[in-house]
């Protein structure tokens, strides 16, 4: 249960480092735990609460009546009870508050199916650029409800890093065709997709976790579930392949925020089978391809400033307009030419830009 407190303070905390750029998905998103739990508090309101409203009548404010502490604010879970049912939990909030929670299903927050949900691109946030995520953000990777698997328990044979003069965005973990793939994290399957439209990856699976992390599962033989599958930790997802670039069979296994990769080993002990870590600040320069597990803090940002970061999504980035933008103020924003917006966009020098409105600027 303290730790479950511990996610809640933390997520509190983080919010503070969040850019206000895409402002209403991050919000979205580190809201998500206390979101849930507050709607699911009104619904299952304990009956032994004195409700705070004034049906008894007014001016009763002298009489002795025991009156009950309710906090203000989110509530903080206090404990938690066992149930007849194995799968079931009751959770106790310091306002009095309770819900059962169903350990055995994944809460499924809204917003994972409706902000850049794409089931027919691997890439969904090709709009949103490197520098409008936050410089760091802390992702619950796993709490009593939530739980990890390694993919595939198999050998590391090719790390995050530039290879064959190209960014490999991810790891490679040695099989035999057929073997088991399991899911990362709980979260629901956004892309299953074959190789005809995937390229590279091959068959790959997509699964969006519940803190926003992605993961990427490339190369496989076939897979098992289809998008919009909710799968749990570890759940039998497809079977180790060698489809798509692919020089023999291996997992290709990548780790993603609001698009962009990251080294996974930062989270994952491959070698040994573990999760390195319950929280994981995720740190804005660990996005570069020279930036990896084993690097302190400084050698990674010096390493990040090595090459340009790139973005996400085949290279191509969005720049959404905002009050006050001119197309020279975006062309010099972005460190380009309003010619080659224009060129990008098929507009001309003389088109009234709309606030939202999303410009390719690379
Ligand atoms: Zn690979």
């Amino acid at each position: 249960m303290k730790r479950l407190i511990a996610i809640i303070t933390c997520l509190l905390l983080s919010s503070a480092a969040f850019s206000q750029d895409n402002e209403g998905f991050f919000q979205r998103l580190r809201n998500h735990f206390v979101v849930h739990d507050t709607i699911i508090i009104y619904v299952h309101n304990n009956d032994t609460i004195i409700p705070n409203d004034a049906d008894s009548g007014e001016g009763e404010e002298d009489e002795d009546e025991e009156e009950v502490e309710i906090s203000e604010g989110i509530p903080v879970p206090i404990d938690t009870l066992d149930t007849h049912e194995m799968f079931r939990k009751v959770v106790l909030f310091d306002n009095g508050t309770w819900l059962y929670y169903n350990i055995d299903i994944p809460y499924l927050p809204y917003e994972l199916e409706s902000d850049y949900w794409n089931t027919e691109r691997v890439h969904s946030f090709n709009d949103v650029a490197l520098k409008d995520l936050p410089d760091s953000v802390q992702l619950i990777l796993v709490d009593s409800i939530h739980h990890y698997c390694i993919p595939h328990p198999g050998r590391v044979t090719s790390r995050y890093k530039y290879r064959w003069k190209r960014a490999h965005k991810g790891i490679d973990l040695g099989l035999y065709t057929g073997d088991a793939i399991y899911a990362a994290f709980d979260g629901i399957v956004r892309v299953a997709l074959p190789i005809n439209m995937t390229g590279g990856y091959g068959n790959v699976l997509v699964i969006r976790h519940f803190n926003g992390l992605e993961t990427y599962y490339g190369h496989l033989s076939h897979f098992i579930v289809k998008s919009g599958d909710i799968v749990k930790a570890g759940e039998l997802i497809g079977y180790g392949g060698s489809t798509g670039h692919s020089t023999g069979p291996h997992l290709h296994f990548e780790t993603r925020y609001m698009g962009q990769a990251f080294d996974p080993e930062r989270i994952f002990d491959f070698e040994n089978g573990m999760l390195r870590t319950e929280v994981f600040t995720l740190k804005k320069h660990y996005f570069n391809i020279n930036s990896h597990y084993g690097q302190t803090d400084e050698q990674s940002l010096a390493a990040s400033k090595k090459k340009p970061i790139s973005s996400g999504g085949g290279g191509s980035a969005y720049y959404t307009v905002r009050k006050g933008d001119t197309l020279a103020k975006i062309a010099k924003k972005n460190k380009t030419t309003v010619d080659k917006i224009c060129r990008l966009n098929g507009i001309k020098k003389s088109k009234t830009l709309k606030i939202g409105q999303k410009l390719r600027v690379r």
